[in-house]
């Protein structure tokens, strides 16, 4: 469904040239979860900002379903955004004078599927902070907030970024059970940066970046994740 072929991605120029994608290739099958692990400044970002037509790689190919979108127009590309894809930012990315319902609203005016607004206000305890804005929100109640932005969407493609880092143990699992409940249920496919084991376990693939490329062999999923354990 999603596929990744030879993606490069530098930035500057000159001596403060960093080439921070060296040429990515895979996969991911419809309905399912890929989970990008990777050290920090390795290009989950950037890879994900791509897939999501916000950055453009400097070559290479991403075909979502039978469309390369490398050759969408604006037009095209915002429909794509606006209508298939759900995006869930490393920063949260709120409308500040909109309240937590109202943020949550955009997403699903923007989708010809919403999921009932109510329902996942709920799902994600925001029951009691619905009315008020961002910046009278914890990080936490923020991030939620932006995961429910996303997810009321229905979107095809979900496209997450750390998507638990600010909330503690117990509401990562919650949030990252809904994100598994979501794919389940509407056969979403899911690609998710997180260090988060407990994701990684219930992924269909977990793709490693590493020095602008990919290492996925079996063992050294295994490794990494062991080391995420011994944290
Ligand atoms: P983290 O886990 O810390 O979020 P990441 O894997 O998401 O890291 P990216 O944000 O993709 O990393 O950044 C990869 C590299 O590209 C970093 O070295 C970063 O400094 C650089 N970079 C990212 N965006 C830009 C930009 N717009 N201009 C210049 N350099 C950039
Ligand atoms: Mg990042």
């Amino acid at each position: 469904y999603l596929k990744i072929d030879n993606i490069k991605k530098s930035y500057g120029t000159g001596d403060s040239r960093v080439d921070v994608l060296k040429g990515i290739n895979c996969g991911v099958n419809k309905g399912e979860i890929c989970v990008l692990l990777g050290p920090s400044g390795s290009g989950k970002s950037t890879l994900l900002n791509i897939l999501g037509g916000i950055d453009k790689a400097d070559s290479g190919s991403v075909t979502i379903g039978e469309d390369k979108i490398e050759n969408f127009n604006d037009k095209q590309l915002s429909q794509y955004r606006r209508k298939h894809l759900g995006y869930i930012f490393q920063s949260y990315n709120l409308v500040p004078n909109l309240t937590v319902r109202e943020n949550i609203e955009v997403g699903a005016y923007l989708s010809d599927k919403p999921l009932p607004i109510d329902e996942l206000i709920e799902l994600l305890g925001l029951e009691a902070h619905k009315n008020k804005r961002p910046n009278q929100l914890s990080g936490g109640q923020q991030q939620r907030t932006s995961i429910g932005r996303a997810i009321v969407k229905n979107p095809d493609l979900l496209l997450c970024d750390e998507p638990t880092g600010a909330l503690d143990y117990n509401t990562s699992k919650e949030i990252l059970k809904l994100i598994e409940d979501i794919n389940n249920k509407y056969g979403s496919t899911i690609v998710i940066v997180t260090h988060n084991v407990a994701i990684s376990q219930m992924a269909h693939q977990v793709i490693n970046l590493h020095d602008g490329r990919i290492r996925s062999d079996e063992k050294n999923n295994n490794r990494l994740a062991a080391e995420l354990i011994e944290w």
